[in-house]
């Protein structure tokens, strides 16, 4: 059945390649133009290894940013 795969998918669902365990969330801290920025992302448990989501690695701190100065 692939009703695991599908909803593992949803959740942002990743394995590490090397250790092939879902990654968990983590709260992870980034600088970005002098900017310190805590974000969640996927984690290995095992390893300790952090994947950037692509998203986030490529522009969407932008978005991060402008919500900091929003409030
Ligand atoms: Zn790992």
């Amino acid at each position: 059945m692939d009703t695991d795969k599908d909803k593992d998918a949803e959740r942002g669902g990743w394995r590490c390649g090397t250790c092939d365990v879902p990654l968990e969330p983590r709260k992870t801290l980034f600088r970005y133009l002098g900017h310190s920025v805590t974000h969640e992302v996927p984690c290995c448990p095992r390893c300790g290894r952090v994947f950037i989501p692509q998203e986030l690695a490529e522009g969407k701190m932008e978005e991060v940013e402008m919500q900091l100065e929003d409030k």
